[in-house]
């Protein structure tokens, strides 16, 4: 037979998708990246944040026999990462600096032992001998580098420990390699593919695109109240609020806090500790709202961020693209607006001009420029990303940005256009646009009279309209490239040739008007869900999360709760279709969830006959117990009368891998001979422990157990106590 190799490559992915995760779909190359891994080549991914890298991990972590090691830069995330996919069910520990001695010598002990599907470490450890030693005495599946840019000195975020990572392949010629980055350039991919000596990678390179994020920019006129009345209909969301100095985040959070906003300010000047207590609050939701500086955020891998404003313009689009990216990572609505003032450019200019090198001042400059006229001109903001990342947008209309989506009428403002060229012609073109602007509303400032200005032609031709709507022609015209700005400390406006057309009548020159209301619309997420139902189980989910010592996002997302208050599921298996509820999920968090369901339900029967049905899941009961999926496998063993070890050797599995197939078998209501797995009398003395130290964790038995007892057996009566308290 020349295809057996077939059944792998096209095993259903979809169904360990659903059940560890609970979605019912990849996001675009997720499982082609799988696929990659699954057949044990090198892998190389550049996904934009929120595009869902971890789980191009976890999920081969899960299929794959042995232990995937995560190599991930950011220690302080690294708790919170275990944390959710722990809550997954899959086996995941990390190993650095933060565990204590006991705490380490452990989670190298279940290393060892076979237990952990997923170990995340700090780079650093690849400098040193002795864990390099340790690894090599486990069977590792494969290697997953995240963050990977962080090797390449090209990468606008280079970190030396990374550089120890080059010796992973020499190390482990044996074991694959994928490496994952949000940001690369085409240079910083080569570079990363060579520095870690990838041997011919799967290579993918995702869109930039992030749909579900509307983009929007507004003139900055009073910031700080602009910012509240985009709060108004936002009270309950979480969102960030990026400031450029210190001071204006200290300002706008104080502002923010005496209206009432749940807030916090974080920067640079804060105290580590201030600073981790603030950055705490918001990943827990305790506060709706941090006011920052753009040293916040690379730590911050909370799910449901809502909304992020830019008060002040930043200095380059990698760096905008990159700070809103960090909204909407859950895949629900999220709005990022952006306060543009002509005014800022002056600031960021002088900043510039500061700089030493020429070269990186010009580049500097250049980039500050893509800035302003993604804030200026009226084309399609998704459009002008996307070209800057090189890449094309399809559609006509993105119909998530404010150019696309406002109601725009075209105006003829070719009087107007003259009447400012004219002024800047008049005055020689040596003035920049707050000095223009004086000249055509015939304002009498000193300048003006010193400079005799108020004597020519055009000198107050446009006092019937404010400065506010003359600055907005000159960008519009900037824009459109009627009109160049010099660069410098002293930028000037100069009249192109195109512009001398409409000078001379020979070309028309259009505004797009838009409605003055934007930026205070309605909150960014879907309305067809129940707010009240929706604020009952965020609770649940806070009170949860205070619980077990996490933040709420990791329990579930928003759109798990969105959906939740929108299809109104009252029994496990309604429940189950959820996005986001995978089995072990729905284990633990069923009995949490439903009976507020079922009580609002109760006394609004009219919201379930409305709602619409759940989606059904892609992986129905029949896929799963499909020949094919692994733990299908497992039962027919099992079937057979293999035990666990045998299974174990039978599969090259290990035999912790073995126990969670098994733990499956038996919550998913199959009638697993337990006696063959866990010696009757062991099976007693285990649930003596879990009863009599109440407790739901494996670590505590095995710990109490003086080393009798193993994982994999505690985990198999756990599940069949579990499964006996259900029928009760
Ligand atoms: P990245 O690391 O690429 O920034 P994450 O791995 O943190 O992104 O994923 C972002 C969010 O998307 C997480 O909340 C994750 O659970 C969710 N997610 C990932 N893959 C899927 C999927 N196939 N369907 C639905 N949600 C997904
Ligand atoms: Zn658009």
């Amino acid at each position: 037979m020349t295809l057996t190799q077939k059944p792998d490559k096209t095993e259903d992915l979809i169904g360990p998708l659903d059940e560890v995760f609970g979605f019912h779909a990849f996001r675009p190359n997720q499982e082609e990246i799988i696929r990659a891994i699954l057949t044990r080549r090198d892998a190389f991914a550049v996904m934009p944040t929120g595009g869902g890298k971890s789980l191009c991990y976890q999920l081969p972590a899960r299929l794959l026999p042995g232990t995937c090691i995560v190599i991930s830069p950011l220690i302080s995330l690294m708790k919170d990462q275990v944390d959710a996919i722990r809550d997954n069910g899959i086996r995941a520990e990390y190993f650095n600096s933060s565990l204590n001695g006991l705490q380490r010598s452990e989670v190298l002990r279940r290393f060892s032992g076979g237990e952990l599907e997923l170990l995340y470490v700090a780079p650093e450890r690849f400098a040193m001998d002795s864990f390099l030693a340790i690894l090599k005495a486990v069977p590792v599946c494969f290697f997953a580098i995240d963050e990977a840019h962080c090797i390449s000195e090209w990468g606008h975020d280079f970190r030396p420990d990374y550089l120890s990572l080059s010796l992973i392949v020499e190390h482990f010629p044996d074991v694959p390699v994928a490496a994952f980055t949000a940001t690369a350039t085409k240079r910083v991919q080569r570079d990363i593919i060579d520095r870690l000596a990838l041997r011919n990678p799967h290579t993918v390179r995702a869109s930039f695109d992030r749909p579900n994020l509307f983009y929007e920019v507004v003139p900055k006129d009073d910031v700080d109240r602009q910012i509240l009345s985009f709060l108004h209909n936002r009270r309950d969301e979480s969102g960030i609020i990026y400031r450029t100095t210190r001071a204006d985040v200290e300002g706008t959070a104080a502002y923010l806090a005496s209206q009432g906003v749940k807030v916090r300010p974080y920067h640079a000047g804060l105290d580590s500790e201030t600073r981790k207590k603030n950055q705490d609050a918001f990943n827990r939701d305790e506060i709706n709202v941090i006011v920052a500086t753009i040293a916040f955020g690379m730590g911050i891998d909370k799910s449901n961020v809502r909304f992020v404003v830019h008060g002040d313009l930043p200095k380059n689009i990698e760096g905008y693209y990159q700070e809103t990216g960090r909204a909407g990572r859950d895949g629900e609505p999220a709005h990022c607006l952006l306060f543009f003032g002509r005014g800022d450019t002056a600031t960021i200019r002088y900043f510039i001009n500061q700089m030493e090198d020429e070269a990186q001042r010009s580049i500097a400059s250049g980039k500050l420029g893509e800035m302003v006229r993604y804030a200026t001109a009226n084309v399609c903001r998704r459009r002008q990303l996307l070209d800057y990342f090189g890449e094309t947008l399809d559609a006509d209309n993105c119909g998530t940005c404010d150019v696309c989506t406002s109601n725009t009428e075209q105006a003829d403002a070719t009087t107007e256009a003259q009447i400012i060229m004219s002024a800047i012609l008049r005055t020689g073109q040596r003035f920049g646009a707050a000095h223009v602007v004086d000249v055509v509303t015939g304002a009498n400032t000193k300048k003006i009279r010193d400079l005799r200005h108020n004597e020519i032609k055009t000198y107050g031709a446009g006092k019937d309209k404010d400065k506010r709507f003359w600055r907005g022609i000159i960008d519009d015209l900037l824009a459109q490239k009627f009109l160049i700005q010099t660069e410098g400390q002293y930028p000037v406006l100069q009249v192109t040739l195109r512009g001398r057309e409409v000078l001379f009548g020979r070309e028309e020159f259009y505004i797009i008007r838009r409605p003055e209301t934007q930026g205070h619309g309605r909150s960014a997420v879907t309305d067809d869900y129940n707010r009240e139902l929706f604020e009952q189980l965020r609770s649940v989910r806070t009170r949860l999360a205070e619980e077990q010592n996490v933040p709420p996002f990791v329990i579930f997302s928003d759109r798990t709760l969105h959906e939740l208050a929108c299809y109104f599921p009252v029994t496990p298996d309604e429940m189950r279709c959820i996005t986001g509820v995978g089995d072990m999920k729905l284990q633990r968090y069923n009995e949490d969830f439903l009976p507020p369901i079922r009580a609002f339900v109760e006394s609004n029967p009219q919201v379930k006959s409305n709602a619409a049905p759940p989606p059904p899941p892609r992986a129905t009961r029949q896929t799963k117990s499909s020949a094919g999926t692994t733990y299908n496998t497992t039962w027919q063993m099992l079937k057979e009368g293999l035990d666990r070890s045998q299974i174990a050797e039978r599969r090259g599995l290990t035999m912790g891998t073995v126990s969670t197939h098994i733990e499956r078998l038996i919550l998913d209501g199959r009638d697993v001979e337990l006696d063959r797995q866990v010696e009757p009398a062991k099976r007693l003395e285990i649930e003596r422990l879990f009863k009599h130290l109440g407790t739901d964790s494996l670590r505590e038995i095995v710990e109490a157990s003086d080393g009798t007892v193993e994982y994999g057996e505690a985990r198999i009566v756990r599940a069949a106590m579990q499964t006996n308290s259900d029928r009760k």
